[in-house]
């Protein structure tokens, strides 16, 4: 069934002219442009058979960046979250319904199905999960973050935070391994925040980036400008970064400190997001003896990660610590499933592990495989040989999975030290937790280790213990393992990214990662000032008073700061046995006035929720009319105890809009308004405070 889609699909791309011989082209300042000569030679890693090539040579960079800053920076910085947010998953459509032609290319990668699947389906996800992380930003191209200061005795002065999109470009210059995650993942949060990028990948692999920009630039989702790719080497794409600019490296330790070193990065504060090789570890907690259901789910995802992408994946398990008593135990229940993983061309059956991506990493990881072999065993596998299914065993990429066991992990340290960046691991033995965390720390920062274990409490010791040295830590047990990501994915709204050795970096993260590529500015002034600026109601602020009612006024012609003054309302003993009566809350505050000694009560209270009951009565105008619901309650605080006796009103300000896109044809046009609830007493002293959301029907219905 795969093979006879590979070949449909094969035929398309020959039509397309990949596989007759690609030439590798980069989209810079609105064309496809060739570099000068050739600068790489390009290969199918399962054959060895050059299938093209590429170049970047001439391409002037000055040029290039200052077009991303000035064409699609603009664009982009014009757009809203919103406008942004939708964009990236009209995008995340579109490729989705072209992924076959991505698989197909891939396959000349190396890469299995699966593998694949992580590196397309997970790279369009991050576009999806961005497009999501739109509803926690403002409706507008800037960022508003946190609260405001009261900066002075009398309210008028206050400050506050917003964070505006960088008017420079994002350089993503990528490894080989995830030609499509890894732009895409990248991408995605700074077309969120409203920067454009230049994306360099790892001239192995570039043609797989190339063929999805080619989507990406046909489809005109994304303004002109927002993308440029650079295939080939790209020497040189560093030199005229400026302090607005952002660039991230993902790729070996020994570039990316080469590169974070060039003098342009300090002289002008140009920040360098570093994400480096790492020297992963997963633990088998002392829990997680053989019979129990964690010791399998050990043995499986350990496996996984040391074939999956033929172990070329930044997150892979390189050391494996057990407990000493188990180390055999787990040695041959890991050698029998790598025995049993069929090498070769993934399009043929049963074939679970594919190729390197070249005969470059090929060679890199056999050096450092027989560096490694210096101070530690190979249990299974050889690194001059392998029996392949389907492809060139001699031309191909090949490399066999290798498990090594090293007894004395303190005293021979390379395996802490070197990174062999193919299907490589090796098992080590601890005797304590205290052991097992230690070991996990002597990679020098990772980003992500992961322990399985039954028992809660150990994996919070290994957590707390383990953490200041990793990105991300799994914590894996049968109650989770169905649904659990695994230990190799970073996952789009977490942060990906390690201390130490691992670059120091941190990416993603959801909203943590779009605020990465923006500018944080405190602003003060009066609250009036703050509240145009921000679009949020600030306390202190002007309230115009509403006419007509606020719900009678549909979305567009609210104002943000216009205000309901309501009629007055006194809170009577009736009230409150009333409302606990119907709520069925009958806490002695509210019921028993002889509890109170020892209370910070003088009375019997009013129940907060009858406060903001009460409020609703006042506020609410209760006509048919543009407000459809209320959808819910933030930031609920009783600020002052009600007693009977107290007059209660409501202050009602329009505090922040948020547009809406229909989902539908048929879907009522609609958008977010959110309304400051200020419930004061006879003393003008507020008594509770709440942000109401609620959805409003606009005037204009076809948007
Ligand atoms: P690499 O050799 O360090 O190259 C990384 C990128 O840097 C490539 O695109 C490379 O381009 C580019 N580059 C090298 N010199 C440059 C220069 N002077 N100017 C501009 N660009 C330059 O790494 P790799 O072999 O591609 O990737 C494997 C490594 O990446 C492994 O060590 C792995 O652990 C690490 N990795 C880390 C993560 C993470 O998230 N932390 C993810 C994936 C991989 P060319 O390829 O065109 O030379």
């Amino acid at each position: 069934m795969i093979l006879s889609n590979f070949e449909l699909i094969f035929d398309s791309l020959i039509e397309k002219q990949y596989f007759t011989m690609i030439q590798v082209k980069n989209y810079v300042l609105g064309q496809w442009i060739s570099g000068e000569g050739s600068e790489t030679n390009l290969y199918n890693a399962l054959t060895g058979e050059k299938i093209g090539d590429t170049s970047s040579a001439g391409l002037n960079y000055q040029e290039i960046l200052t077009y991303g800053r000035e064409k699609g920076g603009r664009a982009l910085r014009k757009m809203t979250f919103q406008e942004r947010g939708r964009m990236l998953k009209a995008l995340a459509l579109h490729l989705m319904d072209k992924k076959e032609s991505y698989y197909a290319l891939s396959a000349l990668t190396g890469a299995t199905r699966i593998d694949s699947w992580i590196d397309i389906e997970g790279g369009i996800g991050n576009l999806f999960a961005n497009a999501s992380v739109r509803r926690q930003f403002p409706d507008l191209p800037y960022y508003v973050d946190g609260v405001a200061a009261p900066l002075s005795k009398n309210g008028s002065f206050i400050g506050h935070h917003i964070m505006v999109p960088k008017q420079g470009v994002a350089i993503h210059i990528n490894a080989f391994n995830f030609p499509i995650w890894g732009m895409l993942e990248k991408i995605a949060v700074n077309l969120m925040a409203g920067v454009p990028a230049i994306v360099k990948p790892s001239e192995f692999t570039c043609f797989l980036t190339e063929l999805m920009v080619k989507d990406i630039i046909d489809s005109k989702i994304l303004p002109e400008g927002s993308l440029q790719l650079v295939c080939g080497l790209g020497r040189g794409i560093l030199d005229h970064v400026d302090s607005e600019d952002v660039v991230t490296f993902t790729g070996s330790a020994h570039t990316g400190k080469m590169l974070k070193a060039m003098p342009q990065f300090s002289e002008r504060s140009v920040p360098f997001n570093l994400e480096a090789d790492s020297l992963n570890a997963t633990i088998l907690g002392q829990h997680a003896v053989p019979g129990t259901i964690e010791f399998d789910l050990f043995i499986k995802e350990t496996t996984k990660e040391i074939t999956i992408k033929a172990g070329q994946k930044c997150t892979a398990v390189r050391r494996i610590i057990v407990p000493d008593n188990l180390l055999d135990e787990v040695q041959k229940a890991i050698s029998a499933r790598l025995a049993s993983t069929k090498v070769g061309d993934p399009s043929m059956e049963g074939v679970r592990m594919g190729a390197l991506a070249t005969m470059t990493q090929v060679e890199r990881v056999r050096a450092n495989v027989n560096r490694l072999a210096q101070t530690q065993e190979i249990v299974f596998g050889n690194a001059n040989h392998v029996d392949v299914t389907g492809g060139d065993s001699e031309k191909g990429a090949f490399f066999s999975p290798i498990l090594f066991v090293n007894n004395d992990p303190f005293k021979n340290t390379d395996v802490h030290e070197i990174e062999a960046f193919g299907p490589v691991s090796t098992i080590m033995p601890y005797k304590t937790m205290d052991d097992a965390i230690e070991l996990s720390r002597m990679g020098k920062g990772s980003l992500v280790s992961s322990i399985v274990t039954p028992n809660d409490q150990e994996a919070t010791e290994y957590v707390v213990g383990a953490a200041s040295m990793h990105g991300r830590i799994l914590v894996l047990n049968k109650d989770c393992a169905k649904e659990s990501t695994g230990h190799g994915s970073p996952m789009p709204l977490l942060t990906h990214g390690g201390p130490g050795r691992a670059g120091g970096g941190e990416e993603m993260g959801g909203k943590r990662g779009v605020l990465h590529y923006m500018q944080r500015t405190a602003i003060q002034g009066h609250p009036t000032t703050i509240t145009k600026i921000t679009q949020q109601f600030q306390v202190g602020a002007e309230m115009p008073e509403a006419n007509p009612h606020v719900f009678r006024k549909h979305f567009e012609e609210l104002v943000i700061g216009e205000t309901v003054f309501t009629h007055k309302h006194t809170v009577t003993d009736a009230d409150i046995v009333n409302f606990a009566n119907v709520s069925g809350d009958n806490f002695y505050a509210h019921m028993d006035a002889t509890s109170l000694e020892g209370t910070i009560f003088e009375r019997r209270v009013a129940h907060g929720y009858f406060v903001l009951s009460k409020a609703a009565g006042l506020f609410v105008d209760p006509k048919k009319g543009p407000v459809l619901l209320n959808y819910g309650l933030d930031e609920a605080r009783f600020t002052k105890p009600v007693y009977p006796g107290a007059t209660l009103g409501v202050r009602f300000t329009v505090k922040e809009k948020i547009d809406q896109e229909k989902k539908t044809e048929d879907d009522i046009a609609k958008g977010i308004v959110k309304f400051l609830v200020d419930v004061y007493d006879e003393t003008g002293e507020t008594v509770a405070l709440a942000t109401i959301l609620t959805m409003v029907k606009k005037i204009d219905q076809t948007k």
